[in-house]
C-alpha cells in the first residue's frame, strides 16, 4: 500500500511537471510553429491605458487590441489576452507566457537590451496633468512638487532622472488620477493620447499642459532574437500602415469617444 502511495505520488509529480505552460515552448519548434499547433497566441498587456488597452465589462478593448488580433489573424489563431501589471509584461515575455508585448510600450534602449521591438505604428510623448485651477503652467513648476507616475514607464524614468521633485509610483494610472483630482498629489506624468482620455472624463476637474516633455514611439515586443516572430509582426504593421486601416484603428477609439 505504502509502495502504491510513493508511486502515485510520482505520477502525480510527473505529471505536474509535464503541464502546459502559458505558450507551451518546445525547444524545437519556432515560436509561430508552436503557436500554429496551439491554435492560439498569447500577447501580455497592462488593460488601464485607454484607448490602447482597457475593459469595458470582460472585454478587452482598444488600438493595441485590434492590432493583436490582425496578428493573431495573420496566423489563423486564436488572441489569448495576459492582463498584467506594466512593470511585469516584459518579464511575461523573459518567462515565456506570452509571445508579444502590446502595451503602448514605447522604445527604450535599456528595454531593447532584454526584447526587440517592432517598427513603431503609433508617436507618443509624456504629458503633465493637473487640477483645472493648479498654478503649475511647464514642467519647470514640478520641482519641489508631488508628481505621480505608473510603476516602470518611461513616464517615472524621465521624472525621476530630471526632475527634483517627489515622485510617486502608482500600479494604476487610473489612481494616480484619483488622488490628483483628491488633491493628494499636484500632478501626472503619463503618455499623451491616455491623458486625453482622463480629461474628456473629467473636464471640470483636470487639464492637460500643452508642452510635451519627450518624444517615443510605440512598439510591438518579442522575444530577443526572435526574428521570425519580429517579421511577421513588421509585416503585419506594415500591412496595416499601407492599408490605411492602422489610421482606422486609430481614429475609431478618437471618434468612439468624441476626443480631439
Ligand atoms: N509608453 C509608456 C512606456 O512605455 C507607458 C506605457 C503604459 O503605461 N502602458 O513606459
Amino acid at each position: 500500500m505504502k509502495k502504491l502511495t510513493k508511486i502515485l505520488a510520482i505520477i502525480a509529480a510527473m505529471a505536474l511537471l509535464s503541464l502546459p505552460t502559458g505558450c507551451k515552448k518546445d525547444s524545437d519548434k519556432t515560436t509561430i510553429e508552436q503557436v500554429k499547433e496551439n491554435g492560439y497566441i498569447t500577447m501580455a498587456t497592462n488593460a488601464d491605458f485607454e484607448p490602447f488597452e482597457y475593459k469595458d465589462g470582460t472585454e478587452f478593448l482598444g488600438i493595441d487590441i485590434d492590432i493583436s488580433k490582425k496578428i493573431a489573424e495573420k496566423l489563423g489563431v486564436e488572441l489569448k489576452i495576459n492582463d498584467v501589471a506594466f512593470s511585469a509584461v516584459l518579464q511575461e515575455l523573459a518567462n515565456g507566457t506570452c509571445e508579444f508585448v502590446a502595451a503602448g510600450m514605447s522604445y527604450d534602449e535599456t528595454r531593447a537590451k532584454n526584447a526587440d521591438f517592432s517598427d513603431p505604428y503609433f508617436s507618443a510623448s509624456q504629458v503633465i496633468l493637473v487640477n483645472s485651477d493648479s498654478s503649475i503652467a511647464s514642467a519647470d513648476d514640478l520641482n519641489g512638487k508631488k508628481i505621480g507616475v505608473q510603476e516602470g514607464t518611461t513616464g517615472a524614468d524621465y521624472c525621476e532622472k530630471n526632475l527634483e521633485a517627489e515622485v510617486i509610483p502608482f500600479s494604476k494610472h487610473v489612481d494616480a488620477v484619483s488622488d490628483l483630482i483628491a488633491g493628494q498629489i499636484d500632478a501626472v506624468v503619463l503618455d499623451d493620447f491616455p491623458a486625453t482620455k482622463f480629461v474628456e472624463k473629467n473636464a471640470d476637474k483636470i487639464k492637460k499642459l500643452d508642452t510635451p516633455l519627450t518624444e517615443e514611439t510605440y512598439s510591438i515586443v518579442v522575444a530577443k532574437d526572435d526574428k521570425e516572430m519580429l517579421n511577421l509582426v513588421n509585416e503585419v504593421i506594415a500591412e496595416l500602415k499601407s492599408s490605411g486601416e492602422l489610421q482606422e484603428i486609430i481614429d475609431n477609439y478618437q471618434d468612439a469617444l468624441g476626443a480631439e
